[in-house]
């Protein structure tokens, strides 16, 4: 009897587990090679010709079209990695990775997948334990928090001088939008701009839009801004048939263009008497208005998007009005000053201070579009860690010495637990060996050696890490260095990594629906 339609495919018992593992292990591997300081970029290109060049987990396991089940898993747990914390994405996959290799030889030695399953659970507590015990003891002050920044921006296309600079910068945002309520993290946002170096990225206290003024005679700056939103269009309505005319002698001409300047008119000095100095509009302006309204010294700038013209009100304070006959001061945002400037073909409009400080922008520029994406990436999940750090006051060790003290804590335990299980949790502590010795690998080190000597350390002095710096390479306490990472990307790795390879393990059937 047949259930299934007959074009259906179905794998069963170790064939699925190893083809889901092998497919799992092999998206993992693809961005090892992108993990720390000395991780190299990948270059995507789409079948439209478009290019990404990247070294982010989460972004290169999207660009690539992965189409097997088990594969996409491991590009979710990158996803979920980037989406809770906003770092780690490599960390995390490469790890899921590690731990469904693991489980491969466990089951080609017997032991049942349930086993593993529980193995693995039982071993990331411990993990989560070991991170606990490895959180900074002294408070996370600005100096942390920069240090938290750069060791996530090192090996990103920023360039070893600009990161610190660029640190700087991340940590004045975050700060800026820290509240009692908790980091309004929302409240940055960042602007990318191609020209000039990555070295003059800088924070604006406000926003930046894409506009230009309505008219040539603006000023292009003012101060103490009162601000208006509108949804109103400052124009005669096209294709409104009350303003079509039968037209059957001069006097008549002459009536309908006065009635039409009379409504241009009219828009101007609504808008110009209501005290408005800056204007934001979704709608068109006619040039008949703009005209009148520069001539007024008000700027204004029209046919903004939905999302332009929202954020332009959040961030004053402004409401947005839909009819010019309902256009009140207590409607007006504020802001210390609005200001546009043009680079290249592009024109800005920099509102600034005032009411609009409340976010800021980090204004990013670099050479190319590419560099100027892959930095917006790197400042993306600079900002990200930073405000988690900031939030849960917690950091702990980077360059592989957490993963050191993790898998130590993990052996240890493993010897009171009983029975096969005992295999799976070592397993455990030996996937977690991965990052350390990928650290290693992609400096050039042989990953045994750096190992051994990492343990040999960690047994002597506590925290170990394989530092780079600059051309060098050590072996160090990573706090001693600046290399850190918050706790919770740790946690997250561990949580989301576990989560997917015991899900994939345990998967013995696979019914494809063609
Ligand atoms: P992920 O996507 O997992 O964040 P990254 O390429 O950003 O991958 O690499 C993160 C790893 O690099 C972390 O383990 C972090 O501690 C480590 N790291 C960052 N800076 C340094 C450094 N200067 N020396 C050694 N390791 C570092
Ligand atoms: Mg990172």
């Amino acid at each position: 009897m047949f259930i299934m339609s007959e074009d259906s495919q179905r794998t069963q018992g170790r064939d699925a587990q190893s083809s889901n593992i092998m497919a799992g292990k092999a998206v993992a591997e693809s961005v090892r090679t992108t993990l720390g300081p000395r991780g190299m970029d990948k270059m995507l290109v789409d079948s439209g010709g478009d290019v990404v060049i990247t070294n982010d987990g989460a972004t290169i396991l999207n660009e690539m079209d992965i189409e097997h089940p088990a594969a996409q898993m491991i590009v979710e747990v990158s996803d979920s990695q980037e989406e809770e914390v906003g770092d780690g994405t490599t960390t995390a996959a490469v790890l899921a990775g590690n731990l469904l290799g693991e489980a491969e030889d466990l089951i080609e030695q017997d032991v049942h997948a349930t086993t593993i399953v529980e193995g693995y659970h039982e071993a990331a507590e411990i993990a989560l334990e070991a991170i606990d015990e490895q959180v900074n003891e002294a408070d996370v002050d600005d100096e942390i928090l920069r240090q938290v920044a750069e060791s996530s921006m090192t090996g990103k296309g920023t360039g070893g001088l600009t990161a610190a600079s660029l640190a700087e910068t991340v940590v004045e945002a975050i700060r800026h939008v820290d509240t009692d309520a908790g980091v309004a993290r929302d409240n940055v946002t960042v602007h990318t701009q191609i020209g000039a170096s990555s070295n003059a990225t800088e924070l604006v206290p406000g926003i930046v839009v894409d506009e230009d003024p309505a008219h040539d005679g603006m000023p292009s700056e003012v101060e103490d801004a009162s601000i208006a939103v509108l949804d109103v269009e400052l124009d005669v309505r096209t294709g409104d048939v009350d303003a079509e005319y039968a037209i059957d002698s001069i006097d008549q001409l002459n009536a309908a263009i006065d009635a039409e300047e009379g409504e241009l008119e009219g828009y101007a000095e609504t808008v110009a008497e209501s005290g408005a100095d800056v204007v934001f509009t979704t709608e068109d302006v006619a040039d008949r208005v703009a005209n009148a309204l520069a001539n007024e010294g008000v700027l204004v700038f029209e046919g903004l998007g939905d999302s332009d013209a929202r954020q332009v009100a959040s961030a004053t304070g402004a409401r947005r009005v839909g009819d010019l006959d309902d256009l009140e001061e207590s409607d007006f945002g504020s802001a210390d000053r609005i200001h546009t400037e043009t680079y290249g073909d592009d024109d800005l409009a920099f509102v600034e201070g005032g009411a609009a400080a409340e976010t800021v922008t980090v204004f990013v520029r670099g050479g190319t579009e590419h560099i100027v994406d892959e930095l917006e990436r790197a400042i993306g999940d600079a900002l990200d860690v930073v405000a988690t750090a900031l939030e849960s006051g917690e950091v702990v060790p980077g360059a592989g010495a957490t993963e050191i003290s993790i898998a130590d804590k993990i052996r240890e335990e493993a010897a009171g637990i009983e029975g096969r299980k005992q295999l799976a949790v070592t397993a455990f502590a030996d996937a977690v060996d991965i990052v350390p010795r990928t650290l290693a690998a992609n400096t050039g080190r042989d990953p045994i050696d750096v190992l051994v000597d990492l343990r040999a350390a960690h047994e002597s002095e506590g925290r170990a890490g394989l530092i780079t710096k600059g051309d060098e390479v050590t072996i160090d306490d990573p706090f001693e260095h600046g290399v850190v990472d918050p706790a919770d990307v740790k946690r997250e790795a561990v949580e989301s990594a576990t989560e997917a390879a015991t899900m994939i393990a345990r998967i013995d059937d696979v019914i494809a629906a063609e």
